[in-house]
């Protein structure tokens, strides 16, 4: 059997002598994991759809429950990811994120276009990577259903200008009159660097990481995984 799928290639795994497993985000089916024979020779036609962040049309046939990749019509390589250290992390962190998010066969018409979208910010300009890191997390996030409420106190719904405390549990942010004991307190700062890079609003380098780091433990601590990219990127 032949199928034609739009997919972004996650991550490469090598095998055998020449050929690869790739695990792709597909648009119509979700992640799904397929093979491509002989792409690590010199000149092999298909070896680009066996790199991360290939975007393309994939046709796979299938035998026995396994999918194989037999051809691919490139969309994308956003191939500037690879120019710069600060580009790379911050899209491998997106590859990351739907790796350990999107669960095998879940299909995610929203967060394939969130990714692509990122993909070409990050690769092509326009914000700098750390942010559109940060816009497509909280997307993302909202998405998978780990949504963060950045509109205002968690409790009373009141603006909150002072003390700002934040509930890992709920996701939510809470003002100094209703923290009751649960989560933390955290700077002012991040939590304006959040609301701004949520309303699209121009952030420094400094907030962007306020927000990446805020994200990060978020991500740690309420759905217990980590984002091995993210970590270099904080790191930089
Ligand atoms: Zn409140």
């Amino acid at each position: 059997m032949e199928e034609k799928l739009t997919g972004l290639v996650l991550s490469k795994t090598d095998y055998g002598e020449n050929d690869r497993i790739v695990k792709i985000f597909t648009l119509e089916k979700g992640t799904l994991s397929a093979s491509l024979k002989g792409v690590k020779k010199s000149g092999a036609k298909l070896k680009f759809a066996s790199e991360p962040f290939c975007f393309a049309e994939f046709m796979f046939s299938e035998r026995a429950g396994k999918r194989t990749v037999i051809g691919a019509n490139l969309n994308d390589s956003f191939y500037p990811v690879r120019e710069d250290i600060i580009k790379f992390f911050a899209a491998g962190a997106m590859l990351e994120f739907i790796n350990k998010f999107a669960k095998e066969e879940m299909t995610s018409p929203s967060l394939f276009f969130a990714a692509i979208e990122g993909l070409k910010q990050i690769a092509y300009g326009g914000v700098p990577p750390r942010y559109a890191l940060c816009a497509f997390l909280l997307n993302a996030l909202k998405i998978s259903g780990y949504a963060l409420n950045t509109g205002g106190c968690f409790l009373c719904g009141k603006a909150i200008n002072e003390r700002v405390f934040f509930d890992t549990f709920s996701g939510g942010f809470l003002c100094g009159n209703c923290f009751n004991g649960e989560g933390r307190e955290i700077n002012n700062a991040t939590y304006a660097a959040l609301k701004k890079i949520e309303n699209g609003e121009e952030t420094t380098e400094e907030e962007n990481l306020f927000a990446l780091r805020l994200l990060d433990f978020y991500i740690k601590n309420k759905a217990e995984e980590k984002l091995n990219s993210m970590q270099e990127l904080l790191k930089m």
